[in-house]
């Protein structure tokens, strides 16, 4: 027998008006690119959300088109997502730190028929349009007078200028594509993913909630995650969902910026990978600055090391809240909250606890798998292959023929454990797994163990082919002490991992590159210390 409900299809527009009727004088809180602080009603958000979607329907936009976007964390980024979503095109949102080949081809692939870009992206885009035909019109999201010459370049506050604010949004199914984000491609070419509203509302709805990020009207949300990255982890959405003041960073990454952002807007639940929060904390500690507004900080796309979680806590009084997820994921799929039981650990017991990457939210269902397909035991020590499913996980890639989905399952890449309260824990990205004479060795763990040492910034391993064992695990690290002693670094990791696990090599290094979403490029480093164990010494 069927439910007797209504069908009623929500689309990303019915959130942007809920969140007018009910929290209208709410803010939008955004540093502009010249670094001064602009401040908007939900309101005034919705108003010029409206007066976009005029606009883009003036340049002859139709469902389904792709509008590409090269924005910082603005309010006019926030404006275009609504807009573009609402009229029933697609955002797509380009990661500025591709490569430039990159971008064009992910331009190419999509077809996107605009592009909005922020000043600081003008140079690139005039620079590759010769070769983007499909692109008809560039819009700067810039004032009036800064805008390129050119039949193409038009300006964003003129366009909003020419149209009312007010604007019926069409109604269509819920199914509709609404958004594509492109997967940094580390091996390959990048591959589309393409939310839908139901997929985006739906996980809003998840990680707004208390045990996921955990927003309300009283939150001061700052997503430090790009919104050209998984749509800033879905924050626009689940934000204005939930009523919360929306702080939205702008170009200013770096910790000085963003400590007199948290403090001067009294963030309390923010959002970052862990390079951010490593940038943060340097910054503070040299300034013998305390923060106390934060209250969660969400570590995600990296493992958050040990020290990070203590020094977080210790100094600031902020919990690090473990997030795990990835593009195809929308990209949330797990998280570590503070639940009574952990706070009541003792300190160090708890910081172990939070180097979890948590448990599934709401929505999603998590398995690991041996390579023969065999369900593994949750017990917490066995590991094996991470797949998940779920109402916000990839069936599909874009213009692809085959399915992501392997017998009711999406393959995540990820090496991982679960344990029997559910808890998951990432061991490895499958690629960066070091298989030494028949046996695994966990590259995070043994980074995780490094950062722990007094001094260590970053640190890095990659196995590389050895000619006895396979392959050998090799560390690089940046220090901040000219003195680093590195034979101490490796009796602190002796006490901490198997002797096995041992690097045969540290290497201290002033740099390590890294991805365009901020992660260690090991591919990069595996092929540049690809013989570092094999050539015979000389
Ligand atoms: P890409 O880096 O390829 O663009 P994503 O940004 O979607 O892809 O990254 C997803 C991957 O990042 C995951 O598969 C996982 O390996 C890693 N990741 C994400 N969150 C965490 C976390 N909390 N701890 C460890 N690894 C994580």
């Amino acid at each position: 027998m069927q439910g007797l409900m209504m069908h009623n299809d929500l689309l990303i527009s019915d959130l942007l008006e809920h969140a007018v009727t009910c929290y209208g004088q709410q803010l939008v809180i955004s540093r502009r690119l010249d670094g001064r602080i602009v401040r908007h009603r939900y309101e005034e958000i919705a108003q010029r959300s409206r007066q976009l979607a005029h606009a883009l329907h003036a340049l002859q936009v139709r469902p389904g088109d792709r509008i590409g976007t090269l924005a910082w964390n603005t309010h006019r980024h926030l404006e275009a997502y609504y807009a573009i979503s609402g009229i029933g095109a697609i955002v797509h949102t380009i990661n500025p730190r591709l490569f430039a080949q990159q971008i064009e081809y992910i331009i190419q692939h999509a077809e996107d028929r605009i592009l909005l870009v922020d000043a600081s992206f003008i140079g690139l885009v005039e620079q590759l349009l010769p070769r983007l035909p499909s692109v008809e019109h560039v819009i700067a999201m810039t004032d009036w007078k800064d805008k390129p010459a050119g039949e193409r370049w038009l300006c964003y506050e003129s366009l909003l200028g020419e149209h009312p604010p007010h604007y019926n949004w069409p109604r269509f199914p819920t199914g509709t594509a609404s958004a594509l984000c492109y997967t940094s491609g580390t091996t390959g070419h990048p591959k589309g993913v393409l939310y839908s509203h139901a997929s985006t509302l739906l996980h809003a709805m998840a990680a707004c909630r208390p045990d996921a990020i955990g927003l309300g009207p009283d939150s001061v949300v700052l997503p430090v995650v790009p919104m050209f990255h998984v749509c800033a982890w879905g924050v626009p959405y689940a934000a204005l969902m939930a009523g919360s003041r929306l702080v939205l960073p702008g170009a200013a990454l770096d910790g000085a910026s963003l400590a007199e952002l948290i403090e001067t807007e009294q963030c309390d639940v923010l959002l970052g990978v862990p390079t951010v929060w490593m940038g943060l904390l340097a910054h503070l500690r040299q300034k013998n600055q305390v923060i106390d507004c934060m209250r969660r900080v969400i570590v995600g796309g990296s493992a958050a090391p040990l020290a990070m979680i203590r020094e977080f806590d210790e100094r600031h009084g902020a919990f690090v809240m473990h997030a795990w997820g990835m593009t195809e994921l929308s990209p949330l799929g797990s998280t570590n909250t503070p639940t009574p039981e952990l706070l009541a650990l003792p300190k160090e017991q708890r910081y172990q606890r939070q180097l979890s990457q948590g448990r599934p939210v709401f929505g999603i269902q998590m398995e690991i798998f041996d390579d023969e397909g065999q369900a593994l035991p949750h017990d917490g020590k066995a590991y094996g292959r991470l797949k998940v499913r779920g109402p916000w996980v990839i069936s599909q890639y874009f213009r692809s023929e085959a399915s992501a989905i392997e017998q009711g399952w999406f393959d995540t890449g990820d090496i991982a454990s679960l344990d029997a309260q559910g808890y998951m824990r990432i061991v490895d990205r499958a690629k960066d797994l070091i298989k030494s004479g028949g046996e695994w060795i966990s590259s995070i763990e043994l980074e995780n163990a490094a950062l722990d040492f007094p001094g260590i910034k970053e640190a890095c391993v990659i196995g590389i082919a050895h000619p006895r064992w396979d392959e050998r695990p090799l560390m690089l690290v940046i220090s901040t002490d000219p003195g680093l002693d590195l034979q101490a670094l490796r009796e602190h990791l002796q006490a901490q991992v198997a002797r096995w696990w041992l690097p045969d090599d540290i290497l201290r290094v002033d740099e390590l590159p890294h991805t365009a979403t901020g992660k260690l490029s090991k591919m990069t480093l595996r092929e540049h210390y690809a013989q570092h164990y094999m050539d015979p010494a000389p």
